[in-house]
């Protein structure tokens, strides 16, 4: 950190009492192979700090410059408890703001905040913000597999250990589709063997949910990510012909530079949409809800800044009749799958939350990690998050370059043109 912090960062209001932020720093860790990021705020009260998720796992060492180059030099020696100022002072002070490196440092610092408010009042996070109006979160699972057979035998062991809510995705040749293996060079003739055919897609898409609807009963809840390849008409042609099949929602039609079209695309879809992960500012999800082009949001918290303003998207979704969905797959960190179930319990906006369930090397470092029992997903009752870091096994795990970029940067046609992945 910098010697000299100019007088404009200090401490703007009297604060409360004498306690005072004294370092922000990153810890990185892949206990799956996914890199991690977490922001540790400390604090000069023996043993109060607090954790805060901040992975963009395809970028995390532009995350960690961020964090430690940037922001920390703006809160050391402020009162902790100010989280609506200090995250608007990290958003607002470096003027160009948002975009997915800028929002995932500032969720960081948010819910490392959170977590000390709630340490330093003996109180869960989901208490300070108004206490659960749900006991537990319904969580959806992944089942995908490279064909329709495969995938449905996932499934059946979903529902046996207890899921209600399975997303069901089915390879294809060439690189498969999103979430399901295919086929090496499955397109021989073509200039790029290993490509991805819409049509193809658009075709086994439907057969997938009929098989599965005939082997696995009208009980369980069905929900599919077409992972914003397709275009608008694609969409509601994919969207209608699921329509027999009772989906809980449709997810990511289109990608982020085509959701002016949401609005047409939900008119016309019989099936629920839900859009978001890839929004990388609170501004564009509220656009999203307020725009009538979805049915759930579903942002990557870490994404839009943190807890603070996914809290607000919250009211705005309940106000507006839109339901929750956040993301939460093996790249959100256990800390930011604790945000989000703060959010499901204590939102009547709440519709589903997805689940993924850690490896024990994740138990390992962040204990505390919450588990994921019949389906069902339930916060920690401790202060804060109620959960820690064991940074000598998180050492144990170190990051890489992240895989995740390969695949986002492999998904081409068959005749070579890269696509949204
Ligand atoms: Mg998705």
């Amino acid at each position: 950190m910098p010697d000299s912090i100019p007088p404009t960062f200090g401490q703007p209001w009297p604060a409360r009492d004498a306690t005072r932020i004294t370092a922000v720093r990153t810890i990185v860790t892949a206990p799956e192979g996914t890199p991690l990021v977490v922001v540790r705020v400390d604090t000069n009260v023996d043993g109060l700090y607090g954790l805060g998720c901040a992975t963009f796992t395809q970028r995390w060492h532009s995350v960690v410059s961020y964090v430690e180059d940037h922001l920390e030099r703006l809160v050391v020696g402020r009162y902790p408890g100010d989280i609506e100022d200090l995250t608007r002072l990290a958003r607002l002070s470096s003027y160009w703001r948002d975009g997915a490196v800028a929002n995932n440092a500032l969720s960081g610092l948010d819910m490392a905040l959170w977590d000390i408010a709630g340490k330093r009042a003996g109180l869960p996070v989901h208490e300070l913000v108004g206490g659960k109006v749900r006991a537990a979160a319904d969580t959806y699972i992944h089942a995908g597999g490279a064909s329709v057979e495969e995938t449905i035998e996932q499934a059946r062991g979903f529902i046996e250990a207890g899921w209600r809510n399975i997303r069901l995705q089915v390879g294809q040749p060439g690189i498969g589709s999103y979430g399901a293996a295919g086929v090496g060079g499955g397109y021989p003739t073509s200039p790029y063997p290993d490509g991805w055919r819409v049509e193809e897609y658009l075709r086994n898409t439907p057969r997938l949910f009929e098989s599965a609807r005939e082997a696995l009963g009208s009980e369980v809840e069905l929900l599919h990510d077409a992972h914003s390849r397709l275009t608008a008409k694609q969409a509601v042609t994919l969207a209608r012909s699921l329509e027999p099949y009772g989906l809980f929602f449709l997810e990511d039609v289109l990608g982020p530079e085509d959701w002016g079209q949401l609005p047409g695309v939900r008119e016309l879809s019989p099936v629920p949409i839900a859009v978001g992960e890839l929004a990388t500012s609170a501004t564009t999800a509220a656009q999203l809800i307020l725009g009538g082009g979805v049915d759930f949001i579903r942002c990557h918290i870490s994404a839009i800044g943190g807890f603070t303003p996914a809290r607000k998207l919250a009211t705005l979704a309940e106000f507006s009749g839109v339901k929750t969905a956040w993301h939460a797959p093996g790249d959100t960190s256990p800390i930011g799958a604790a945000a989000n179930v703060a959010l499901d319990l204590t939102s009547p906006a709440f519709g589903i939350q997805e689940g993924h369930v850690y490896n024990d090397a994740t138990y390992e470092v962040f204990p505390g990690t919450l588990p994921i029992v019949d389906g069902w997903i339930r916060a920690n009752e401790t202060p804060g998050w109620g959960i820690g870091i064991d940074e000598k096994a998180a050492a144990r795990y170190p990051a890489g370059l992240s895989g995740h970029d390969a695949w986002a940067a492999g998904v081409r046609s068959p005749d070579g043109a890269l696509r949204y992945p």
